[in-house]
């Protein structure tokens, strides 16, 4: 279950948390970014030991050992098969504050983080960043909230989120789409603001917080609430407990799968499971079976390499490291002869889609399209 916001920066907190690593190591074949380098600096074992030496006053921050925890691209892949039960998420949290307080983030990440925080200017943002060749094109949209407020039977809301309130709204009609032929509907949900996962990884409690206020008040008629950003779950499920029901979009939409029927595609995709997907969400089942309903369609799962590099700012702040971790996925897909590439995350999809030429999309765009 989804945990509340921490707002301490109580060291203790930190030190409680990482006194649960037996440090065994079993985390460490799974972490990228040990992979990526053969570091203990780089692995989660090594960045827990320096997060508590810092706690408990052992040792000084420094340069490089900051620089590790930058590098941490908060996939979970270490919690996920920590036999200690580390709770890693919250203690990269923690120690991402205190280290926010000590050392504030280069102004540039403060203000696109600052962007993120405000839908109208994200849409500015990313038309800059088209026009520059940094960001993928946005697909056609012609989403519109068709219901009105009113008996909630049978009615749900799509969470929009920041840089998705411009890149999605295609898929935000596609999923409504689905969910009409399901007989739900989808009510608006105006007010609606970033989840707060950007401010989070900077370390920024504060602003995260108060985006997760906002976003409570958008949704105070307690409706179910879909994610379409795997990405973005995890957050948004923080932000609205004890008062909606956060639900990804696939696990909502397969759960009434009998409802649904599929035209053949005889064709070939690839498929990218990011790892909040399949570690956090864990909506990658459910979205295995809805495309196993598509006759004729030959699927490629890519290999899990743990991250594709996008994980939030992280691909914008390390860009080497970023592509990468990106490479591997890419040279898969180019010894192929697939059509087009599904993720479900927004910030994998803009991530991989700069390095391959072949449509990106999220699957619900192609299973919307594939409606019977
Ligand atoms: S698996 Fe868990 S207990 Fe073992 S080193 Fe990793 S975090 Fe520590
Ligand atoms: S969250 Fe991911 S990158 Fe960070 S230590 Fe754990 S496995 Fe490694």
């Amino acid at each position: 279950m989804a945990k509340p916001f921490s707002t301490s920066n109580n060291a203790s907190d930190i030190a409680r948390l990482a006194d649960r690593c037996v440090q065994c190591g079993l985390c460490l074949p799974h972490c990228p970014t040990y992979q990526l380098d053969r570091s203990e600096a780089e692995s989660p074992r090594g960045r827990i030991a320096y997060m508590k030496a810092l706690a408990i006053g052992q040792i000084m921050a420094s340069d490089v050992g900051d620089r590790h925890l930058d590098h941490c691209l908060g996939c979970r892949r270490c919690e996920s098969v920590c036999p200690a039960s580390v709770e890693y998420d919250d203690l990269l949290a923690l120690a991402r504050e205190q280290q926010y307080l000590r050392k504030p983030p280069p102004y540039k990440f403060k203000l696109l983080a600052g962007v993120l925080a405000k839908p109208g200017l994200v849409g500015i943002a990313g038309v800059l960043g088209r026009a520059s060749g940094q960001l993928p094109k946005l697909p056609n949209s012609g989403f519109r909230n068709e219901s009105r407020p009113g008996d909630q039977t049978g009615k749900v809301a799509i969470f929009i989120g920041c840089i998705a309130n411009a890149y999605e709204a295609n898929t935000r009609l596609n999923l409504q789409k689905i969910l009409n032929a399901q007989g739900f509907s989808v009510l608006p949900a105006n007010g609606q603001t970033c989840c707060g996962t950007a401010a989070t990884s900077l370390g920024d409690g504060r602003t995260a917080g108060a985006l997760a206020e906002k976003n409570r008040i958008a949704f105070d008629n307690g409706i179910t609430v879909l994610s379409l950003a795997t990405g973005c779950h995890e957050q948004l499920s923080r932000s609205l407990q004890n008062q909606n029901t956060v639900i990804d979009a696939l696990n909502f939409v397969s759960r009434r799968s009998g409802l649904l029927k599929f035209k053949a595609a005889n064709k070939k995709i690839a498929l990218h499971i990011p790892c909040s997907q399949s570690t956090v969400v864990k909506s990658d089942q459910a979205l295995r079976q809805l495309l196993a309903m598509i006759p004729g369609l030959e699927i490629q799962e890519l290999p899990d390499r743990g991250c594709c590099g996008a994980a939030g700012l992280h691909m914008l702040a390390e860009p080497d490291r970023a592509n990468r971790l990106r490479t591997p996925l890419i040279e898969k897909i180019h010894g192929t002869d697939v059509s087009e590439l599904l993720s479900s995350n927004i910030g994998c999809r803009l991530h991989i889609a700069n390095g391959l030429k072949i449509p990106v999309r999220h699957p619900i765009d192609f299973l919307a399209e594939h409606l019977a």
